[in-house]
């Protein structure tokens, strides 16, 4: 057991846990220079509906590192939420997506799009959330209707109760919300019928063998059955083919976002790619 202890005492000292570490700290650092620096920048996803086309976007954070180039949120939005430097770059995130918003609604051919903008657990939870959503919104002048925050089911279930309040809140604004990941988590039917929510987003690991795996299809199933039940809007995320385009559609989902329509990129990609649609 001496040798037991021992080894676990030593793995305190475990070089790849030293390297873990600095490797954080020094990503941790990075973003706060990037933040800073203005390394940050927002790419759009079209979301496209069967019969109107484009009907909004999703917004997705890149940080452009002067030495690593694209760096995905994968990898750093963890990191942010661990030290809470999510906190600016989500108040960062917000003014750019309503910016961005203000920017489409001077357009006709863009002016009805909405814009869904992800917020992590402790960005929702801080206690200025709210007020800098307020905030955010007056400053760009942005249409709170066409602005719609991405949830997960842990960060609504982890307080249900605060998470009403807040939801509530942001609700009688304008604002609408999304269920993102949707049957990844642990939601239960009771909850989910309590919070203020807009639409289900099918999680796309569901969607990517939704033709192969007769599981995923009857839980797509499933889902689409309960946003109707619930009378909400449902989006499927991760569409790559058209097979799986039909699929969704013959399940009673005509919403839809995903490579088979345009891959994230920057906002000016996806206005171009309203001029050279014909149709879904
Ligand atoms: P998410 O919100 O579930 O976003 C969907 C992810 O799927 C995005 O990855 C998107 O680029 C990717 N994707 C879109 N279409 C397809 C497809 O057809 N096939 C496949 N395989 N993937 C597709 P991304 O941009 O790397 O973002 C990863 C995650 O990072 C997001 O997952 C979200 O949880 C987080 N994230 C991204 N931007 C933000 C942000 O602004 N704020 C916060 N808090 N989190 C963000
Ligand atoms: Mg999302
Ligand atoms: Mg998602
Ligand atoms: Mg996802």
């Amino acid at each position: 057991q001496a040798k037991g202890a021992g080894r676990n005492t030593l793995r305190f000292f475990d070089p790849r846990t030293q390297a873990n570490v600095t490797a954080r700290t020094l990503l941790e650092a990075g973003l706060r220079d990037g933040l800073r620096d203005g390394q940050f920048l927002l790419y759009y996803q079209a979301q496209i509906h069967q019969q109107r086309g484009i009907v909004g976007a999703e917004a997705l954070v890149r940080w452009q590192h002067p030495q690593r180039g694209l760096v995905s949120p994968a990898e750093f939005i963890p990191v942010a939420e661990a030290s809470g430097l999510i906190v600016p770059l989500g108040v960062w995130i917000l003014r750019t997506a309503c910016l961005q918003l203000v920017e489409w609604a001077r357009d006709p051919q863009t002016a009805h799009w909405t814009l869904a903008v992800n917020v992590s657990a402790r960005q929702f939870r801080h206690s200025h959330f709210v007020d800098e959503v307020l905030g955010v919104l007056e400053e760009t002048g942005a249409n709170p209707h066409r602005l719609k925050l991405e949830l997960t089911e842990t960060l609504l279930l982890d307080d249900v109760e605060d998470t009403i309040l807040r939801m509530d809140t942001l609700r009688a604004l304008g604002l609408g919300f999304s269920l993102d990941d949707f049957g990844t988590g642990y939601s239960s039917l009771s909850y989910l019928k309590r919070l203020p929510l807009d639409q289900l987003k099918i999680d796309q690991s569901f969607v990517r063998d939704l033709l192969t795996d007769a599981n995923d299809a009857s839980i797509a199933r499933t889902i689409v059955t309960l946003a109707h039940s619930l009378d909400l809007g449902v989006i499927a995320e991760g569409v790559e083919t058209q097979e799986q385009r039909d699929m969704l559609a013959s399940l009673g989902c005509h919403t839809w976002q995903g490579y088979l329509f345009g891959r994230p990129g920057p906002a000016d990609a996806l206005v171009q790619s309203v001029a050279s649609a014909t149709t879904w």
